[in-house]
């Protein structure tokens, strides 16, 4: 690596790039995930090397050993952050030096090099560089960004690997829910927990993702959208949703949250609903929150309001909560007057419609 925390780019276009109006067909309806791209960029490190071949290039398979260490013992993490086109055709990333943080900080929980992170945001705009045309038009769609890294090494033994790719794609998207901002239905799990006391819960690494599948397919099955994890140790306080945190809105005006305390995903749309909430004038705190005082106190009207927020799904209320035992409302099933204030507020900001006191567009 050069000077510092600066890597340079090798640009090298695709050579059959998807046709304007086959990307047109695509951009009309994409769905989550499953829409890509024409470029990727990659970066490898090895130890004694660090950083270097950063490159942007065709979106392509990668060849992997089978020896290759994350197929074994699950060494990677990830990222996820959109780019928004805005009314007069620019682009923004919203808070990506945030994600950079944090994946540097999942990199140090999984004994993982962290990448530097200027090189982390300089990789994002790189892409979306190469693959503006890419970015949908209109209130719902945006770029999703999809950084991750994995242990690349070719070696069994198990121990911190020293060779890692570094890999970012990019997938338009329309919107997360397919109801929109209509209240989704969340399932508590009885049986599973996501992350205990010392674990990786506050790391975005993909053993936490499959950790959860069985719990959210039990989610499903139940007919609702998302699982609520409860603390592992108790099995009493609310953690968050499978890819969500979670608020609480009261009749007296206060916003809660569950606090950091390691089981959970620091989200960036947390913090950001958090400061948000403040400047509105909002009481916020961040404590705990029973199950149990869930349901009394939505049973009673005290709480007023319940959403999930993160990346993908912005602010979307919680309407219906369903456990083994039964099932309950929080406010009438109706979207809140904070949630929705809270949502178009967070979305004008990141499609820049309105001003940014606190320097989060990009
Ligand atoms: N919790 C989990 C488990 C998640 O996967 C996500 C999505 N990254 C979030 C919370 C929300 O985080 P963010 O607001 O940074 O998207």
């Amino acid at each position: 690596m050069s000077g510092g925390d600066k890597l340079d780019f090798e640009i090298r276009p695709n050579p059959a790039p998807v046709s304007v109006a086959d990307r047109a067909a695509l951009l009309a309806n994409p769905g989550f995930g499953r829409v890509f791209t024409d470029h990727m960029v990659t970066i490898r490190y090895a130890d004694g090397k660090g950083w270097y071949d950063a490159r942007v290039e065709a979106r392509a398979p990668i060849p992997m050993d089978p020896a290759a260490a994350v197929l074994h013992y699950a060494q990677e993490i990830f990222e996820g952050l959109k780019a928004y086109r805005t009314a007069d055709g620019g682009v923004t990333m919203f808070r990506p030096e945030a994600n950079a943080a944090r994946f540097a900080a999942s990199a140090r929980r999984m004994a993982m090099p962290p990448l530097p992170e200027e090189a982390f945001v300089d990789s994002l705009r790189q892409l979306v560089d190469a693959d503006q045309g890419w970015i949908p038009e209109g209130e719902d769609g945006s770029l999703y960004l999809r950084p991750f890294m994995f242990a690349s090494e070719v070696f069994l033994g198990v121990r911190p690997a020293n060779e890692y790719l570094y890999v970012v794609i990019a997938s338009p998207v329309g919107a997360y829910f397919s109801g929109g901002v209509k209240p989704v239905t969340v399932w508590v799990s009885p049986d599973y927990t996501r992350a205990a006391p010392g674990g990786t819960g506050a790391a975005k690494c993909g053993g936490n993702y499959a950790a959860s599948l069985v719990a959210q397919a039990e989610a499903i099955e139940h007919g609702c959208d998302q699982v609520v994890f409860l603390d592992a140790v108790e099995r009493r306080f609310v953690d968050e949703l499978g890819g969500m945190n979670v608020f609480f809105v009261y009749d007296d005006d206060t916003v809660v949250t569950p606090p950091l305390t390691g089981t959970i995903l620091p989200g960036i749309t947390r913090e950001s609903v958090l400061t948000l909430a403040a400047d509105a004038g909002h009481r916020i705190e961040e404590r705990p929150v029973s199950f149990a005082d869930w349901q009394a106190d939505a049973a009673s009207g005290r709480l007023r309001e319940v959403f999930a927020c993160g990346t993908a799904a912005v602010v979307t209320p919680i309407g219906r909560v369903r456990f083994p035992d039964g099932e309950f409302l929080v406010g009438g099933g109706e979207p809140g007057r904070v949630t929705t204030a809270l949502r178009q507020q967070l979305v004008d900001l990141q499609r820049g419609k309105v001003d940014d006191p606190h320097g989060w567009v990009r």
